[in-house]
């Protein structure tokens, strides 16, 4: 038999036995060595699709000229060749050219900063090699490896599955079919279509419950996804609300350029009676005054730049639209355990039938005195705590490790807490595993709220531990154990204990036990839910997170409410609420209570309540629902497999980087790498920041493009010469937008950004406030280089150089005008605004050289005819240039007590 098969006679692995297939792959029990699996990485490449086609360069390229703007200024380009104007011709058609190439090298940049952010995210494996389970990059499977699948879990390769539990797997990727499918073991007939090869998980499957282990037969492209060469596309919309606005605005700004170039047309050679070719010019020089051309690019690049510096703060964005939508986020619904808190649990008391025990200690360090009533016991005399510190670290997936100095604890950190419990009475992991065999499980989900293991004892009998929530565990038990041996149990006294320990904030855990027929080797659900005797209830500590009672407040000034979800007791909810200023001095709300109320009852109660307790994720998805119903836009995290619905309903869905599921991590729009609360609360600052400096930038952009035209029409009505020619026109836009303009792109989030209300999801980009300001500032502008022309032609200025101060004038007006750009609303006259932004002050020094070459280089002076200046005229122009950056300003003092209630 060939020992791994060569790609072209891939055997048909749905159709062999497990055993024949782990032959073929040359698969041990233990896994692959370190060294073997590394040899046929070399061999068989990195599991990895290629990635999707791109679009080429040249087509990326000529995609920057698709845009009726440039159309308007390619058509343009045209007509003036025609009437050999060749100069003006040729810097129309350098203008559009000129754009496409910054286009294309920012939306370039766009485009791998969005790359490098998918890479993030590259899916992780659960693998057995030399007999350990690791997580590792998925990429680093090869054919042979043993893998565990767990629910949640993306299948990382094509799989031939070994051991199946209750194994189902949603192949919607694959096959298109979206209810889950089956599996199990078995090999079945070579023609089975995928969707029923049930002894096969594929790759780019979802794992939606239960768990299995199997052999990896096929990697990379390879694969069953890797033959249909369909990259699952992490980031999937580019194009945003915000984006699609301003590109319709593009469009009714065209229809609006060409109307009024057509009657400016008409009435110079009608009315006016000027000669056509000299009109055309005109209508040249309007329409290239007008049109914003570098407007689609800077608003990719704002945007790219955004999800950029998310990312630095670990908010990885896999939606462009939620950079924006995060902005106007009301309501944070966030989980308790490991995002608000620290996820450090530690176990603090113990409660047994007759004495409660106090555990002392910090983190995972297993050193910590037993006491009762302040005086020191020793565990291992007091036979109750210790049977329950067993069953602790039995059940229990946890593992315990002293390394890089300090101990560390892998799974989940609950159980972790349990390990070193029992370590604190010196219990090792040896015990665990040699002498209480494990013979089976059912492991913790949320929907549960308990874990179950079977276990062999020295003397051959059988037993079943479970732990979990004290209301469920408690429901199963009819014993208690007291040191005189197994009693009816007092769920009374239970109660007021698991009551009185939540109320300290501690989270709960509830430890049973009972003792079956040897026969019964494998756990189901069903009959694992009575006869058990209660051990202990264990209080665990986990403390908030001192960022995210930061970040909570900061979402309070920002207008946003937070709410805490969790599957923790209502009390220990509560308590820890209390702690992080979440719903304090108010009920909670339980996961039962919640289940009880039908939608309309709970959309009335879901916006004064804070804290939801016991809840599953099925009521997430219910509370995101009525939440929404209230008119709020909700951010939603989650990190299960059953969180996706809510995830993917929420409007910024937020899933977990380390504890989170794949199944999570799809649903989501943004993925916080550090699955720190505080981290959501920085995204919504950035998404803000973006939204910002969109606006900023139209704000700066339109007035040029407007004191332009408004230049160039009122020289018409007053009968005057041009007094700026269609190539002097192009460089202004150029040489602003370009340097200037971008520089927006960089602004950093406002200081005062997270103490406005959120911004209302309906509001449009350009609102009756942003109107006024382009025409204002436009007039502005305009009137400022239009006056000084006037005049410099009153006093027989020559017309060159009255046109080369009027370029200055506008330019140097720009200049100024892109620091009162920086702040909308408030005031620059500080240090900060002046000297605040690096960029601006770079493009401004920038802006300043081309402009000094405009005026005096000869190259220059022949194609844009223009002439050079002396001090005195600088000295106009600069002039020019602070009157509009004072006046500016002063408009916005004005404004903000018109339009204080606008905004
Ligand atoms: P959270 O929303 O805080 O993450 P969980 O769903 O993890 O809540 O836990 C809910 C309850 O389930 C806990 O209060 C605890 O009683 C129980 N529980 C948590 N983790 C485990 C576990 N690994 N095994 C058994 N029970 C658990
Ligand atoms: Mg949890």
């Amino acid at each position: 038999m060939p020992a791994l098969p060569p790609n072209s006679q891939t055997p048909l692995w749905h159709t062999l036995t497990v055993d024949e297939a782990r032959e073929r792959v040359q698969a041990s029990p233990d896994g692959l060595s370190e060294d073997e699996a590394a040899r046929r990485l070399a061999q068989y490449g990195p599991n990895r699709l290629a990635p999707p086609r791109k679009r080429g360069p040249l087509k990326r390229f000529l995609a920057q000229f698709h845009n009726i703007l440039l159309y308007i200024m390619l058509a343009a380009a045209a007509v003036t060749a025609l009437f050999d104007h060749f100069i003006d011709s040729g810097v129309l058609l350098a203008a559009v050219l000129i754009n496409a190439v910054i286009g294309f090298i920012q939306e370039g940049k766009a485009e791998s900063a969005l790359d490098a952010i998918r890479n993030m995210l590259s899916p992780h494996a659960t693998v057995v090699r030399a007999g350990r389970r690791y997580e590792i990059d998925a990429g680093l499977l090869v054919p042979g490896d043993i893998i565990v699948l767990n629910p949640g879990d993306k299948v990382p390769a094509d799989v031939r599955l070994m051991s199946v539990k209750t194994l189902r797997i949603e192949e919607a990727a694959l096959t298109g079919e979206s209810l889950p499918v089956d599996k199990d073991i078995h090999p079945v007939g070579p023609d089975e279509a995928l969707g029923d090869r049930t002894g096969m998980a594929f790759a780019g499957t979802l794992a939606l419950n239960g768990q299995a282990t199997g052999v990896v037969v096929a990697t990379g492209a390879h694969t069953e996804l890797g033959k249909i060469n369909q990259m699952l596309a992490s980031i999937r919309q580019v194009s945003t609300p915000m984006m699609r606005q301003i590109n319709h605005f593009s469009y009714v700004l065209a229809l609006i350029i060409m109307i009024i170039a057509a009657l400016t047309f008409a009435y110079g050679v009608w009315v006016r009676g000027e000669p056509v070719i000299d009109m055309f010019m005109m209508v040249v020089a309007l329409v290239a005054s007008a049109i914003p051309e570098g407007l689609p690019a800077i608003m990719t690049v704002t945007l790219a730049l955004g999800v950029q510096r998310m990312a630095r703060q670990k908010a990885i964005i896999r939606r462009l639209p939620a950079v924006e939508t995060l902005g106007s986020v009301t309501v944070i619904c966030s989980d308790k355990t490991g995002t608000l808190t620290r996820n450090e649990m530690t176990v603090q008391r113990v409660v047994c039938a007759e004495e409660a025990v106090d555990v002392s200690g910090v983190g995972y360090e297993p050193t910590g005195i037993f006491s009762v009533e302040g005086r020191e016991i020793d565990p291992e005399q007091h036979a109750v705590l210790s049977q329950a510190l067993r069953v602790g670290a039995l059940c229990n997936d946890g593992g315990l490790f002293f390394e890089d100095e300090r101990w560390q604890v892998e799974g989940d950190p609950t159980e972790g807490a349990l390990l070193v419990l029992g370590r604190k009475a010196g219990r090792t992991e040896t015990e665990r595993h040699a002498s209480w065999p494990r013979v089976d499980s059912i492991p913790f989900e949320s929907e549960n709220r308990y874990m179950a293991t079977q276990h062999r004892d020295g003397d051959g009998l059988s037993w079943v531990f479970v732990k979990g929530a004290p209301e469920r565990i408690i429901d199963m038990c009819r014993f208690e154990l007291a040191a005189g041996g197994p009693r009816p149990i007092q769920v009374d006294y239970w109660r007021r204990m698991a009551n009185d320990t939540a109320a300290r904030g501690l989270r709960l855990l509830a430890l049973a036990q009972k003792q079956v027929e040897p026969s019964g080797a494998s756990l189901a659900p069903d009959d694992v839910t009575e006869g058990y005797t209660l051990l202990a209830l264990v209080g665990i500590i986990d403390l908030p997170r001192d960022e995210a009672i930061r970040a909570v407040a900061d979402c309070h000034d920002a207008g946003i409410r937070v709410k805490m979800i969790t599957g923790d007791h209502a009390d220990t909810a509560k308590a820890i609420g209390a702690q992080l200023a979440i719903g304090a001095g108010k009920p909670a709300l339980t996961g039962a209570e919640i289940a009880l109320l039908d939608d309309t009852a709970l959309a009335r109660v879901v916006t004064d309540i804070d804290v939801f307790a016991r809840a599953s994720p099925e009521h997430k998805l219910r509370l995101v629902h009525a939440l929404q119903q209230q008119g709020h836009v909700v951010a939603m995290t989650g990190d299960g497999v059953n969180d996706a619905p809510a995830l993917k309903r929420a409007d910024v869905g937020v899933a977990m980087g380390l504890k989170g599921t794949e199944a999570a991590k799809d649903a989501a729009d943004m993925v916080l790498a550090d699955d720190n609360f505080a981290t959501i609360a920085v995204a919504v600052r950035e998404g803000r920041a973006v939204y910002d400096n969109v606006k900023k930038f139209i704000l700066f952009m339109l007035p040029t493009n407007g004191g332009e035209a408004l230049i160039v029409i009122a020289a018409l009505l007053l009968g005057l010469t041009l007094p700026l020619t269609p190539a002097q026109v192009l460089w202004i836009n150029m040489v602003t937008v370009s340097t200037l303009g971008l520089a927006l792109a960089f602004e950093q989030p406002e200081s005062g950004i997270m103490r406005r209300d959120p911004r209302p999801p309906t509001e449009r980009i350009l609102s009756g406030f942003f109107a006024w300001r382009v025409v204002f500032v436009s007039v502005l502008m305009g009137g400022g280089a239009l006056g000084l022309f006037v005049w410099e032609i009153g006093q027989g200025t020559d017309l060159d150089v009255a046109r080369t101060l009027a370029v200055n004038a506008v330019v140097f007006s720009e200049m100024f005008y892109l620091l009162n750009s920086r702040h909308i609303y408030d005031s620059v006259l500080n240090r900060e605004g002046i000297l605040g932004s690096p960029h601006c002050l770079v493009a401004i020094l920038f802006c300043i050289f081309l402009q000094l070459a405009f005026t005096y280089v000869p190259l220059m002076q022949a194609i844009f005819i223009s002439a050079g200046l002396s001090a005195t005229d600088w000295l106009k122009v600069i002039g020019i240039g602070l009157v509009v950056f004072f006046v500016a300003e002063a408009e916005k003092m004005v404004s903000k007590i018109i339009f204080s209630r606008v905004r």
